[in-house]
């Protein structure tokens, strides 16, 4: 089974734009107004700000079934950022997750984000996320009269990126390549796109100096390079090469001739190309300013929000478990605090707990600031496997961690269960003066009391003989608040749960 799906993965990822495998975005010509406009920007711009880091908050929206399943990994989200991270740290440009991850279900939007009903969804949910760049994780995406899979495409109409969840993941360009294209970028071919160069219909040397969507041919010799293809004249000519290359190795089959009988030097590893398994892909230094230019410019006002992410390294070496210990067998079954130090740095955690035997069953939560998680839900007695994944909105490079193991306990804390009350009883409820009072049938003594707030951190703790009647304890610790408590009395016969509300 790991094996299989293994191969799956490697399948996904090693097509990114190889025949049969292109991006759907489409200039309804606005795109080229902009870049236009960014090109001016540069021109004009008085003060080099190369050196100013640009954050981008990005919305991830996770596309579901209408049933809620068979929407992306997260965890493969988080690695595909780090990879834009990486792709785009080098001059500068940082992905800082807006906010949590949008779920969506709808299998319309699943499976065909272009068609009328998926369309409507994306506009309400991009809605909900007005300061970010609202990118849409979906199953597939319907391919009209095209020659193969979309992977991905930027809708300048609807503003938004839309990409296959096989495109996320490490070892894929497609994120990049999309959000390129959101900060104005144009295929290198532009022109090319439907219509790909065959020797045997456009010549070699090249016959032609419009593609057929009439867009100029970029020529080898630059005089053109202002007003041809993708308009930057750092990205030498390409006729969409790279959807042919038959041997997908990143080189270019030539000698090509261009109108002129200049042999055609392409840049077959830019992002914005199609060519495949160039291992470094680079954005050109004119791309790289349109793309700065585009996210500082008014249009894009609404990603300048001010917040500098958290983007500091987290250390995977900081990450150590309090509770329970590895193999532990733990009291109860449905109170166990997963409890691990606090990591410099993260200021979140996702946690992946399965049935040790059932990863495939594994259930992910994310939490915000605080390095434990109160489980209440688990099976008795059952082993079980857990991780932990710390990260902050703009540094999502450690992988989960742990692995260890630990199986729940005979017990039940039976909040609900109200049989044994006549045995013990606490008051008042609410507490006045910090005091509360346990009433005991009988008498035990090395008991222990435990007070935990409602999130399930522990807040006091007694170590006391119960006698049998009244026994007194004072709350006289600072950490109370007015608020609800549970009460966790372990006696050697049994162990009782309460709750109470603090009053002060
Ligand atoms: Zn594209």
């Amino acid at each position: 089974m790991k094996k299989l799906l293994f191969v799956a993965f490697l399948f996904s990822t090693l097509n990114i734009f190889s025949q049969g495998f292109y991006c759907g975005t489409v200039d309804d010509g606005s795109m080229r107004k902009r870049l236009e406009q960014n090109k001016k920007a540069i021109r004009t711009s008085l003060e080099s700000r190369d050196d100013e880091w640009l954050f981008i908050p990005i919305e991830f929206h996770i596309v579901t079934k209408s049933d809620g399943s068979g929407g992306i990994d997260e965890n493969q989200i988080l690695d595909e950022l780090a990879h834009m991270n990486e792709n785009y740290g080098g001059f500068k440009m940082k992905f800082y997750l807006a906010s949590d991850f949008n779920y969506i279900k709808s299998n319309s939007l699943y499976s065909d984000p272009g068609g009328t009903f998926g369309v409507s969804k994306i506009k309400v949910n991009k809605k909900k996320f007005p300061n970010a760049v609202n990118l849409f994780l979906v199953n597939d995406i319907g391919s009209g009269s095209g020659p193969g899979q979309v992977l991905g495409y930027y809708t300048p109409a609807l503003d938004v990126v839309v990409i296959r969840k096989s495109q996320f993941g490490v070892n894929a360009q497609t994120a990049s390549h999309e959000l390129g294209h959101f900060f104005s970028l144009k295929h290198p071919f532009y022109g090319w796109e439907e219509d790909p160069y065959d020797p045997a219909k456009h010549g070699n040397p090249l016959t032609v100096l419009k593609t057929s969507t009439g867009v100029v041919i970029e020529f080898m010799n630059k005089t053109n390079c202002d007003v041809a293809a993708d308009l930057l004249c750092d990205t030498p000519p390409d006729y969409n090469f790279g959807i042919s290359d038959p041997e997908r190795d990143c080189k270019l089959n030539g000698p090509i001739l261009d109108y002129n009988h200049d042999t055609i030097v392409t840049m077959e590893n830019n992002y914005m190309g199609y060519f495949f398994g160039c291992g470094d892909y680079e954005f050109t230094p004119m791309q790289i300013a349109a793309m700065r230019a585009d996210f500082l410019s008014s249009a894009r006002n609404f990603l300048h929000t001010g917040i500098v992410p958290d983007s500091a390294a987290i250390d995977p070496s900081t990450f150590h478990v309090v509770y329970p210990a590895n193999k532990e067998k733990v009291e109860y079954y449905d109170y166990v605090d997963l409890d691990w130090d606090d990591m410099p740095n993260a200021t979140k955690y996702e946690v992946i707990i399965s049935p040790a035997s059932q990863p495939q069953n594994a259930v992910k939560y994310f939490i915000d600031g605080q390095s434990h998680l109160l489980l209440t839900n688990l099976v008795k007695g059952k082993k079980y496997k857990w991780y932990v994944r710390p990260f902050s909105n703009a540094y999502t490079n450690v992988p989960k961690l742990g692995g260890y193991t630990f199986r729940a306990g005979d017990w039940t804390i039976g909040t609900d269960d109200l049989s044994d009350v006549t045995e013990l009883s606490l008051y008042p409820n609410p507490t006045s003066d910090g005091v509360i009072y346990i009433n005991s049938s009988k008498s035990f003594d090395n008991s222990t009391v435990e007070i935990y707030n409602m999130s399930g951190k522990l807040v006091d703790k007694f170590q006391m003989d119960l006698t049998k009647g009244i026994n007194k304890l004072n709350l006289t610790h600072s950490n109370y608040h007015n608020a609800m408590y549970n009460v966790l009395i372990k006696t050697k016969e049994h162990n009782y749960i309460r709750k109470v509300f603090y009053g002060k």
